[in-house]
């Protein structure tokens, strides 16, 4: 049967937790709470359906590609397809030690970018007529920290390519661990925030090509691919220091997954498609 459904990554707490509530309201389908750790997942999915919510559980950690397939195998045969995907799944190191910068940078970039970009291969052949996919970026993921001319314009590039913009992340960690990653021009945002800025950075860029690629790819269907920046927000992943409650950080992403469908015969969408928005507003990458 094909009924509707709607994935977000890294759900079992913070915005994308809320992202769920948001949907579950709002989306007239199965809305999925994936999460890495079983336990942690399903306590939260539990804790939602107490409170009368339809909300399922499904095991997703978005650099084990294992479950990933698992996840879009499973999604196949329950739903014939995908209507929201959210990539919400992120982690944020407040760098210590030049020591430990490296580690923390690949594990920031595995999953920040890569996670992203490894959920799509999977979850985007799904991806119905209509679909609407939200990957979350940050205020920091913003071109104005790169340092380099020259890798700023790659990343804006209307040419850019998915294998391009790979490269240009792996060129990144190889300048982290050979320490001239400042000398090289990437990101030259306060330490204090290590890769993260540099991550969302992809985030954003492959977040344009994406949309590009499905207006070449398949013409007419409507699928809207947006970067969402939820704001500063009181969550684990700012120590709680964030201005803005989960409910104020869910809003823009939830706007985003639930634009609506535009129909083959419309006049051109005045939707966002392929942008940066933050506060419901887009903003020049
Ligand atoms: P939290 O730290 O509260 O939540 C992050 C979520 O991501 C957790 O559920 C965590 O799971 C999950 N996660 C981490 N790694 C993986 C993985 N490999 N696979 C699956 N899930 C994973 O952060 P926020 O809610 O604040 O952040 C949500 C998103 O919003 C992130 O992408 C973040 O970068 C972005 N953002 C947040 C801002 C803020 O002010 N809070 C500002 C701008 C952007 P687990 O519990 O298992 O660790």
């Amino acid at each position: 049967m094909a009924s509707p459904a709607a994935v977000v990554t890294g759900a079992n707490k913070g915005i994308g937790l809320q992202i769920v509530k948001e949907l579950c309201k709002k989306f007239s389908g199965t809305v999925y709470l994936t999460a890495r750790s079983a336990q942690r997942g399903k306590a939260a999915a539990e804790s939602l359906q107490k409170d009368g919510l339809e909300v399922e559980y499904l095991n997703l950690d978005v650099t084990n590609v294992e479950t990933i397939k698992q996840a879009a195998k499973y999604l196949r045969s329950e739903h014939g397809g995908l209507d929201i995907l959210c990539n919400n799944a992120g982690v944020l190191f407040y760098s210590k030690t030049k020591e430990d910068f490296p580690k923390e940078a690949e594990e920031t970039i595995a999953t920040n970018f890569f996670g992203v970009l490894n959920v799509c291969e999977y979850l985007f052949p799904l991806l119905r007529p209509h679909a609407r996919v939200v990957n979350i970026t940050s205020g920091v993921g913003h071109l104005k920290y790169i340092k380099d001319d020259t890798i700023k314009q790659k990343l804006k590039s209307d040419t850019l390519t998915v294998d391009e913009l790979r490269d240009i992340m792996q060129q990144y960690l190889k300048a982290v661990r050979q320490g001239d990653y400042e000398e090289k021009g990437f990101t030259g945002y306060p330490d204090m925030y290590g890769a993260y800025p540099m991550s969302k950075i992809g985030v954003t860029a492959l977040t344009r090509i994406q949309q590009r690629m499905f207006d070449q790819e398949r013409p007419g269907d409507d699928i809207i691919v947006n970067a969402v920046c939820p704001g500063y927000v009181a969550t684990d992943m700012t120590q709680h220091k964030g201005v803005l409650t989960v409910m104020q950080g869910a809003d823009t992403p939830v706007y985003a997954a639930t634009l609506p469908p535009v129909s083959g015969d419309a006049a051109p969408s005045e939707l966002p498609r392929g942008q940066f928005i933050i506060n419901r507003k887009v903003r020049k990458f």
